[in-house]
């Protein structure tokens, strides 16, 4: 993900690096060639008519890859483009407390800090990572990592009840 403009009107550009690892593409014609299987055994095979996408003709793997390259997308879970992550981690923009390194004031409270995508849906965990930002904000969450600083803007408040977090 890059800035396309100092403008902060102009949207990012969001490349996603689709089969950017030849293994990727190697995954995706291994799946299609399975789904044929599956697609040709009994009792599935009795209902299907016809392959439509890519079509039978597309039988070699570089026809399959074309067919991936034309219609490879994200299952609408993209996620860490500002990962968190320890102090140690050179590619964490967010710290565990959700403030972004090296601006003051600042937190990030989404899908964007998750470091890894979740193997489930993406929605319960961003509810998790919002309950968790209002414990630290709060300040009722007791932070794991050393040197855990508040940004400059946090509201102090004195929580009424301490629970661990
Ligand atoms: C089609 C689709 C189906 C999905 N289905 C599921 C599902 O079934 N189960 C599941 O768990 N997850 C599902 N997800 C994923 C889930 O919706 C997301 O992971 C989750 O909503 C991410 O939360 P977020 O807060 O990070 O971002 P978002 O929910 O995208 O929230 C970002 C918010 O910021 C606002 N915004 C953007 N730019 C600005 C700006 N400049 N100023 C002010 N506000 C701004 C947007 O309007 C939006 O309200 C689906 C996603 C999609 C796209």
């Amino acid at each position: 993900m890059r800035l396309a403009s100092a403008d902060p009107t102009v949207l990012p550009q969001v490349d996603p690096q689709f089969f950017g690892h030849p293994d990727d593409l190697r995954l995706a014609i291994a799946g299609l060639r399975y789904a044929r299987e599956i697609l040709a055994t009994s009792p599935v095979r009795e209902m299907v008519t016809q392959e439509l996408f890519p079509g039978e003709k597309a039988a070699s793997d570089e026809d399959l890859a074309d067919h991936c390259r034309k219609t490879v997308k994200t299952n609408y879970h993209p996620v860490g483009t500002c990962r968190m992550g320890r102090d140690t981690d050179p590619l964490a923009v967010v710290a565990p407390d959700l403030a972004v390194r090296g601006i003051a004031g600042l937190r990030i409270v989404d899908a964007s800090i998750m470091p890894t995508i979740p193997s489930g849906n993406t929605n319960a965990p961003v509810l998790a990572i919002a309950e968790k930002a209002v414990d630290i904000i709060t300040g009722h969450a007791r932070m794991f990592h050393e040197g855990a600083t508040a940004p400059s803007n946090q509201v102090s408040s004195e929580p009424d009840q301490v629970h661990p977090s």
